[in-house]
């Protein structure tokens, strides 16, 4: 075969890979669009698991009529335009990626209003080389994303999805994962017509907790030590289960770096030091965490689908993250004995 240059749709069917595994990734990346995009309020609705529709509904600053197509381009971003910018990521997204992705493997419809404009418009890319067809639409100052039909023209990832119940279970998570990221958003999730969560914006410290113990559980809301730790520039807060407690919710583990929810090797081996042989035999440690730090102090272009970063001074990071739970640890000691072995 001749060197060829690859059909856009095709080039973003490669990349798309890379970041849209499931349902469940794309609710991710459409989410995180959304907060991006300064919304304080988003809707998440799908059916069939999200195989058959995801539709995300925002009220941030929207997109103009005029960027509509570039937004469904390849490598086009309004979030860092600079080297420096991507040293220095405030954003979550910055990849330019994942619309250009997720449309090359559905049918992505985008509608959006900025306050500014009068009319609504909606793009969608069609064909080899996706070209955007534009027409006006109606549409309250918002984007409003809709996926239908994940996988429909590349079988080998379609047969990968599992059950209705399964994937949903992963959106589920992802929503979940959010509203811990986010106490201030108002953040719905509804699944074949049915509301499933409704997570109101919470400003009140009652309201937080409110929404702590509707995803983390009771048992960890009653009994969760509330640490906050500051040192040189970090600042790691959050909620920690008391080694005796920690049995009861096995899967309450959150972790937050900057805002982004992530599964970091080096914060969960900080985390399980910080338990030490405090936990029981099988226990494991229920946390919700937040590491604060200064963005130049994290790489997060690691990954694709950014579930992990990097430290620039990791063994800092590590050491103050240990200190910090170590401390909330002991401290709950000294209030709470933990009960005698029966
Ligand atoms: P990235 O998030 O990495 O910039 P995306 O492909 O996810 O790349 O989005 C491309 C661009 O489209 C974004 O940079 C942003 O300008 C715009 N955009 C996407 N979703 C929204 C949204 N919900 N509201 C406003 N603008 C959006
Ligand atoms: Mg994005």
């Amino acid at each position: 075969m001749p060197i060829q240059i690859l059909p856009a749709r095709l080039a973003n069917q490669i990349a798309a890979g890379e970041v849209v595994e499931r349902p469940a990734s794309v609710v991710k990346e459409l989410v995180e669009n959304s907060l991006d995009a300064g919304a304080t309020r988003i809707e998440v609705e799908v059916e069939k698991g999200g195989a058959k529709l995801i539709r995300i509904r925002d009220n941030g600053g929207g997109i103009d009529r005029d960027e509509l197509t570039l937004a469904l381009s390849r490598h086009a971003t309004s979030k860092v335009s600079s080297l420096e910018d991507l040293e220095r990521i405030l954003s979550l997204g910055f990849r330019g990626e994942a619309l250009a992705s997720i449309s090359s493997v559905s049918r992505l419809v985008l509608t959006s209003k900025p306050p500014s404009q009068e009319q609504a418009w909606q793009a969608m890319a069609e064909g080899r080389e996706m070209d955007v067809r534009l027409q006006p639409a109606s549409h309250p100052d918002g984007t409003t994303v809709e996926v239908s039909d994940l996988f429909f023209n590349t079988p080998a990832r379609r047969r990968f999805l599992r059950t209705e119940k399964t994937e949903f279970g992963h959106i589920d998570e992802v929503v979940r994962r959010i509203a811990l990221s986010r106490f201030d958003l108002a953040l719905s999730l509804r699944h074949n017509g049915k509301p499933v969560r409704q997570y109101r914006a919470a400003s009140l410290p009652s309201q937080q907790d409110k929404r702590l113990a509707a995803i983390c559980g009771p048992a960890f809301m009653t009994s969760a030590l509330r640490f906050d730790s500051e040192h040189h520039g970090l600042r790691l807060w959050g909620w920690l289960a008391p080694p005796s407690a920690a049995r009861v919710q096995p899967d309450v583990q959150y972790t937050y770096v900057n805002g982004r929810m992530m599964r970091d090797k080096l914060l969960n081996h900080a985390v399980r030091q910080a338990y030490g042989d405090r936990l029981p035999a099988e226990g494991h440690g229920a946390f919700v965490l937040y590491l604060e730090l200064d963005a130049a102090e994290v790489d997060v272009n690691v990954h694709p689908a950014k579930h992990e970063v990097r430290f620039h001074q990791a063994r800092l990071v590590h050491d103050f993250v240990y200190q910090a739970l170590s401390q909330a640890l002991e401290q709950g000691e000294s209030v709470q004995p933990s009960p005698s072995p029966a």
